[in-house]
């Protein structure tokens, strides 16, 4: 896809991610999933370039960029098929908390690894007894002298075997009730009644989806990432990168799938000319064009608001990005499959199972209808349903 709206920079990283996901690519991701491993060269390979900590301040050894880059990259690598979905959390999310909310220790301690790749961090959220409503979170946080001890449960948490830690959204006993005054605390993977067991999903990707229960995890006072008062500021800080970063995921997806579709569509012969000649098959093929290209430039959008610092408007852009990437990458999945005939169910093409995985992104991490609650209620003004 061609970007007029990108400067040199930008174009040239593109192309560098690029040049790295062609040499790794779809049958990579594949055999490291059958064999149950993690893309750990990959992800080796894009830190030591540079790119996973593109975003993360250049005095913690990243690269002083910002969401802008990182999902560059992260699109790349999408769109050449081994995108690493790592990188929505650990250097967008908690990489981005920590660098504007840690304190200088933490920095010093998360920061540099979460840029080389050498550590990782997950991010937990989503509550069962919650889900979209996250103001219902009961994950509580007691002081204990200068301790924390931490109660609650999770679920869908990605990655928390791999990463290092996780950040957990919590809120403190005096907070227990009424709206969500989150707290986040890092929590070590080993940490005592800190428990994990994986969810049996219907995806096949590296990372794994956990449920997580917190039986009085004791943490120590540096635990706690940022203000204990400071509210929803300092979540949205990791929430709007993560929603630009879920675009650019979706982003990589639809155009794998595309790309695959107009490859067969343009050989595949069963009349007199290749399949792609019939305006049923080519005219959803560019509809599907026109909407990820669409999707990628309100990604654009809110990754340059972010990175501006305008957090209330990059918050509207970022939603109305991830709804607009999530819808465009489901349908192009769709009608890659249905161009490539039976092929599309093969698992020698390789396109039916993102049919599952395209659906996350309508889900996660925020659903479509949540957003069209936020833009109805909060852009539009209309009355608020629930
Ligand atoms: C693969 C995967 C990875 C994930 N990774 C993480 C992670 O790393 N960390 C993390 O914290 N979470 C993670 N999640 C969780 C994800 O963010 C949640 O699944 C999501 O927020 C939706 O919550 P829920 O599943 O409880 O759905 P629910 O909230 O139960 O919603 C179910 C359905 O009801 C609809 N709905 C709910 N409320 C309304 C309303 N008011 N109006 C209209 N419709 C409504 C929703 O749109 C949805 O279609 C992951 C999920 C998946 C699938």
């Amino acid at each position: 896809m061609s970007s007029a709206v990108e400067t040199e920079e930008h174009k040239a990283l593109r192309s560098a991610v690029a040049a790295l996901g062609a040499r790794y690519g779809r049958d990579y991701l594949a055999k490291v999933v059958a064999d149950g491993g993690h893309p750990d060269e990959l992800w080796s390979e894009a830190a030591k370039l540079g790119y996973l900590g593109v975003n993360l301040p250049e005095e913690y050894g990243g690269g002083g960029g910002g969401i802008a880059e990182l999902s560059i990259v992260l699109e790349e690598l999408g769109a050449a098929g081994c995108p690493l979905l790592m990188m929505v959390v650990s250097p967008a999310i908690c990489g981005t908390v920590i660098a504007r909310f840690g304190t200088e220790e933490q920095k010093r301690q998360w920061l540099p690894g979460l840029a080389d790749g050498t550590r990782t961090m997950a991010f937990g959220i989503t509550e069962p007894d919650a889900g979209s409503n996250s103001h219902r979170i009961t994950t509580t946080a007691r002081r204990d002298g200068t301790d924390w001890v931490l109660t609650g449960r999770k679920v869908f948490i990605s990655g928390v075997d791999i990463a290092d830690a996780t950040l957990i959204v919590g809120r403190t006993e005096d907070a227990r009730t009424g709206s969500l005054k989150p707290c986040l605390f890092i929590v070590e993977r080993d940490a005592e009644g800190f428990g994990r067991r994986p969810i049996d999903m219907e995806l096949h990707g590296a990372e794994k989806q956990f449920e997580l229960t917190l039986d009085d995890v004791r943490l120590p006072a540096d635990a706690l990432v940022g203000d204990e008062d400071a509210g929803l500021l300092q979540l949205f800080a990791g929430l709007n990168p993560e929603r630009v970063m879920t675009a650019a995921f979706a982003i990589g997806m639809g155009r794998y799938a595309l790309a695959k579709a107009v490859g067969y569509a343009r050989e595949r012969t069963v009349w007199k000319a290749p399949i792609g000649a019939h305006q049923a098959i080519a005219h959803p093929l560019a509809q599907s064009h026109i909407e990820l290209e669409l999707a990628r430039l309100m990604m654009q959008k809110a990754a340059y608001l972010y990175d501006r610092g305008d957090d209330v408007a990059a918050g509207e852009a970022a939603n109305m990005a991830k709804y607009a990437a999530g819808e465009a990458c489901v349908r192009a999945v769709d009608q890659a499959v249905h161009t490539l005939g039976g092929n599309g169910l093969t698992r020698e093409f390789g396109l039916a199972s993102l049919i599952t995985a395209s659906r996350v992104s309508r889900i996660a991490p925020v659903s479509r209808e949540m957003i069209l609650n936020y833009v109805s209620h909060q852009t539009l003004g209309l009355p608020k349903s629930y």
